[in-house]
Parts: C-alpha cells; sequence; structure tokens
C-alpha cells in the first residue's frame, strides 16, 4: 500500500482516533543516489531529515508518510554539487507535501470539477485542502500537446459581452479546442499561425481582422467563409426584408387562408401542415404585439382628427414620449430584434 515499496520502507504505523489520522514512518531505501546535476551514482551519506506528505486516505484515516530522506556527497570530483537530496521520483516532487498518487488524484478533481465544487467533493472524501491549492495544482500541469491543425476554424468569444473578446482556434477535424489568444487582433492570430506552420483551410466569419491575420501568417492557406457565419449573415437580412415587406405579406397570408388548399381532383396548392403549438414566449411576443398594433391604431385615429399629441396622451392616459413614439410613423413598426445588452441593472 506504499506508494512504492522498492524505495520505501516501513519503520513504524500510529493510528490516531481522535484526529482520524495514520502516521506512517518510512525510510528510504536506496543503497545510492545519482546527483541531480553530474548524475554519479553517490555512496557516501552526509545526513537525513524528515519530511511530511500527505497521502491517499485510509477509509476514513487521513495518511501521513513521515519520511526520512537521506542527503549525499557527490562522488565526482569535478562536479559543482558537493552535497544533494536524493530525490524520489516515483513517490512526490522535490518539494511537494504530498505524494504523487494523491496529487494525480487532486488534478483529475480539479480537472473535473474546478476550484469550489471539487474542494467539496475532496472534503467528503477525507481529502482537506483548499480551492487554491487545487487551482495550483492544475495550473502546473504541462497544457495538452496536440498535432498542428489541417483545417482551423476561427472565432471571436465574449469574456465579457461588449467589454472584452478573445479568440478561440478549433480543429475541425479532431472537433478540439486548440488554442485561446487573448484578444480577436488579426496580428495576434497572425503569430499563432506562424508559430504554428502547416495549416491548409482557414475557416473564418468575414470580418477584416482574421482576413488579414490569415493572409499575414498563413499566406498558403485556403480561406473559407463558414457555413454558420454565412448561414447567420443570410437570416439576418432575410428577417429585415421580410419586416421591411410585412404589408406584402400580410396580404398574401390572407389571400392564401382564403383559398381551399386542395382542390378534389388533388392539385393545387399543397396544404400547409398543422403548426406545432407557440411556446410561452411567443404567444407572450404576439400578445403584446396586437396590444402595441391596437394603440397605434388609436392614436393615429385621434391624431387623423386633428388631436395634438398632448391631448392624445392625456385621453388614452399613456406618455406623451410613447404618444409621440408612434406619431413618428403612420404604418405600424414591427420589432426587429431585442434591444441588446439592455438590462433593468444597467443604472
Ligand atoms: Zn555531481
Amino acid at each position: 500500500m506504499l506508494p512504492d515499496a522498492t524505495t520505501l520502507r516501513l519503520e513504524a504505523c500510529a493510528v490516531d482516533d481522535t484526529t482520524a489520522q495514520i502516521i506512517l514512518r518510512v525510510r528510504s531505501t536506496q543503497t545510492s543516489a545519482p546527483c541531480p546535476l553530474c548524475a554519479t551514482p553517490a555512496r557516501r551519506i552526509h545526513s537525513d531529515y524528515g519530511r511530511t506528505l500527505a497521502d491517499l486516505p485510509w477509509a476514513q484515516y487521513r495518511v501521513h508518510l513521515q519520511l526520512r530522506v537521506r542527503k549525499w556527497f557527490c562522488g565526482n570530483r569535478r562536479c559543482r554539487r558537493r552535497i544533494f537530496t536524493e530525490r524520489l521520483p516515483t513517490i512526490a516532487a522535490p518539494w511537494a507535501r504530498r505524494t504523487l498518487r494523491l496529487a494525480q488524484r487532486l488534478t483529475a478533481l480539479g480537472r473535473a470539477l474546478g476550484g469550489n465544487a471539487g474542494v467539496q467533493l475532496g472534503h467528503a472524501w477525507d481529502v482537506v485542502m483548499s480551492r487554491n491549492t487545487l487551482l495550483r495544482l492544475l495550473r502546473r500541469q504541462p497544457a495538452p500537446l496536440f498535432p498542428t491543425p489541417r483545417v482551423l476554424g476561427v472565432d471571436d468569444f465574449a469574456l465579457r459581452k461588449r467589454h472584452t473578446y478573445g479568440t478561440v482556434l478549433i480543429d475541425l477535424e479532431r472537433h478540439q479546442p486548440v488554442a485561446l489568444l487573448p484578444d480577436r487582433e488579426g496580428d495576434t492570430f497572425a503569430q499563432w499561425l506562424q508559430a504554428h506552420p502547416g495549416v491548409e483551410v482557414i475557416t473564418r466569419d468575414r470580418a477584416k481582422a482574421y482576413a488579414d491575420g490569415a493572409r499575414h501568417g498563413a499566406p498558403q492557406a485556403i480561406q473559407v467563409a463558414d457555413r454558420f457565419h454565412l448561414l447567420q449573415n443570410v437570416a439576418e437580412a432575410l428577417t429585415q426584408l421580410f419586416n421591411r415587406h410585412s404589408d406584402a405579406f400580410q396580404v398574401v397570408n390572407e389571400a392564401i387562408s382564403r383559398t381551399p388548399h386542395l382542390r378534389p381532383d388533388g392539385t393545387g396548392v399543397v396544404p400547409v401542415p398543422p403548426s406545432a403549438p407557440p411556446r410561452h414566449a411567443q404567444v407572450q411576443a404576439a400578445h403584446s404585439r396586437s396590444r402595441r398594433l391596437a394603440r397605434h391604431e388609436q392614436i393615429w385615429a385621434l391624431r387623423r382628427q386633428g388631436w395634438t399629441g398632448q391631448a392624445i396622451a392625456r385621453q388614452l392616459r399613456i406618455g406623451k414620449t410613447t404618444v409621440f413614439r408612434y406619431l413618428r410613423s403612420p404604418t405600424f413598426a414591427e420589432r426587429t430584434s431585442k434591444r441588446r445588452g439592455h438590462s433593468m441593472l444597467n443604472p
């Protein structure tokens, strides 16, 4: 049950039930140790000292190793290092306060759950640590290696919407993010491409920054407008178009609803399938639209009879600004989209 039974020998074991702890006194059994500088095996011991390492818990008991570690004289006369502490690479990192296997377990916990949730589950497993300890262990992990993508997707993402944006790079063949860049500047993207040669296809939105970055960083790569942004652009364009011609659509719609959909002989217009029941939000939106439409008609009816804006507001018991907003346009204005970024929290 020791981390490495070939280099450690158990000398004593003490169980403390009041603190739910097990203390294991262990000693390194290495008969020589390689110098960390010149790798010459040393055979003369200088001294030893105690080191305490937290290890994996046993049932509800926390386990600590009290480890005697030795210092050795380097036997190589030309080596600059005279005395060194033996390394125990299978047990713990040189300055660590926990064993390698405990650190690995905690790292896996932190990777899956992050700081706070990881600490909570750790406590349930009798592994006591702070959130910062867990995050420090995670940050010490080397970034995973990845091959340079052949087909690279680039897009921006918001760290804080409308304020700070970064760039995410995705390997589109492996479907994995490969890098996050701190901004969405063309130069930053170009530098990344220069440091990772071999990208053959770059799919991007049609903003200038990424086009420039791709041209400078990977001039041989083919640039492709990605499907997501093309669909998004076409959807926006069509929404604007349909809104602008909403009157015409209304007329067409009414004409269709008066037309029998299917003639007895089976030719003619294919019947429209019954639409799915509208969602709550859509019902709400439809209600508020009909309210606004009714108000628009009321206001303009009075206007055509010569009422002033002030008088209309008093008569209908609504705000003057609302009345004047409606009076700006004799045709009812559809809402094109939500007001973005507006929140009751802004004030
Ligand atoms: Zn040496």
